[in-house]
């Protein structure tokens, strides 16, 4: 008997909790949506969001901000970055990063991943020593994490300032200690398909205090930086105040509201969607044929998506295999396609970068597949897709269509 279609939306989050909906009503009834709008007894929504974050990511300061690409601005100019400077930055990653080192006129040096899906160290250090590079974008891309210890040890050595993106991995660990916890500061999303939802949005975070006041500064405090939930003290910007731009990248009331109750239910987030992923996962990795990236004992990641490969599949079979499981229901994206599909690019079409040679990520990205995992799906759902996507693997493999 043929197996279901499967009919659910891969682009449909969960509803706005209840209270979160509440609390952004109430918002809007006060009329008082600017960050600084605030009332003597109040100090508003995104005080406190900057507040909580700061203490459940374990960061000294926390910085709300408009979306997670101008977090990563800011944090690249409040970091030191100017006009004409190398940041390295994964090859594998998605546009806002990038697009982010290229908005600050700073020049993205691309470095190789490894089929694990994270950053080659070998080639950050080499490429590192051999251009001068001394700032790292990092992309905790598709939240795998990269051996984080022998990270810290390399930049030590080559003195390179990190700067990680934590879109994918907000609420993941490395041998127990926060992604974001790392470098010098950490960018988050809570745009609507990230960990959090509130349409647009993004966090900042650092225990830097000088760092976080130029932030604080570029994301268009005017002089009211004393009013954050989680800054530095006023002192702190004494030498700072009327030497940074105001770039106007603020969060306001209405986001913030919606996002707080979100952070009290994130731990339950976590777990649901681990169930999820882990439970795909473990059904993939019964065909031969598929390469699951290796999870490092000391990771613990956040399953809101899966990556899979097939190593040294054609670009044709590859293309047959998507639109074959589309025919299913099954929405899952090519990373090796020539041209970019909805959020999902690869380095050759950034072509504000100089073009640059990536032949181990090419060839990985050649084979890797990647598809969402909503909370809206149940474990039924997870399990049909991991069906449909088995039953696409194997029609290829007994047709002598994989290596
Ligand atoms: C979504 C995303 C960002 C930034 O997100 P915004 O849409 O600007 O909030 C940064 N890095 C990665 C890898 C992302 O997926």
């Amino acid at each position: 008997m043929a197996r279901a279609r499967f009919s659910k939306s891969f682009t449909q989050q969960l509803p706005i909790p209840d209270d979160a909906i509440a609390a952004a009503v109430a918002v809007m009834r006060s009329g008082r949506l600017h960050r600084y709008n605030t009332a003597p007894e109040d100090p508003g929504e995104t005080f406190e969001l900057e507040r909580e974050f700061a203490q459940w990511q374990g960061q000294a300061y926390c910085l709300a901000v408009a979306s997670g690409g101008q977090a990563m601005q800011i944090a690249l100019r409040a970091s030191g970055v100017v006009p004409g400077d190398l940041v390295l930055t994964n090859g594998f990653t998605l546009a806002p990063v990038p697009g982010a080192i290229a908005a600050v006129g700073a020049k993205p040096a691309l470095v190789e991943i490894t089929a694990d899906l994270v950053i080659d160290l070998d080639d950050l250090a080499a490429k590192a020593t051999a251009s001068g590079a001394r700032y790292l974008l990092l992309s905790h891309m598709r939240g795998h994490l990269c051996d984080m210890d022998r990270l810290m040890q390399i930049a030590a050595e080559l003195g390179i300032t990190i700067l990680e993106d934590c879109a994918h991995t907000m609420g993941a660990r490395w041998n127990g200690r926060l992604s974001g916890a790392f470098g010098l500061a950490a960018c988050f999303s809570t745009q609507t398909y990230k960990h959090m939802n509130s349409g647009e949005g993004g966090l900042l975070t650092s225990d830097d205090p000088d760092f976080m006041a130029r932030a604080t500064i570029l994301s268009g405090s005017y002089m009211l930086y004393a009013r954050h939930g989680a800054g530095p003290a006023p002192d702190v910007y004494d030498d700072i105040r009327l030497d940074t731009p105001n770039t106007s990248a603020r969060m306001d009331n209405l986001r913030a509201a919606l996002l707080r109750p979100q952070l009290r239910g994130i731990a339950q987030s976590i777990a649901d969607w681990n169930a999820r992923h882990d439970l795909v996962a473990a059904m993939l990795a019964t065909s031969a044929a598929i390469h699951l990236p290796r999870r490092p004992a000391a990771e613990s990641y956040v399953g809101s998506s899966i990556q899979f490969c097939l190593p040294g599949i054609s670009r044709d079979r590859a293309q047959l295999l998507v639109s074959g499981l589309a025919d299913k229901g099954v929405e899952v994206k090519w990373f090796g396609a020539a041209e970019p599909v909805g959020f999902t690019s690869d380095h050759h079409s950034w072509r504000y970068v100089a073009a640059q040679d990536l032949p181990r990520t090419d060839q990985i990205l050649a084979g890797l597949f990647d598809m969402r995992l909503p909370l809206t799906f149940d474990l039924d759902d997870c399990a049909l897709l991991a069906d449909h996507i088995l039953d696409a693997v194997a029609a290829l493999d007994t047709a002598g269509h994989l290596p």
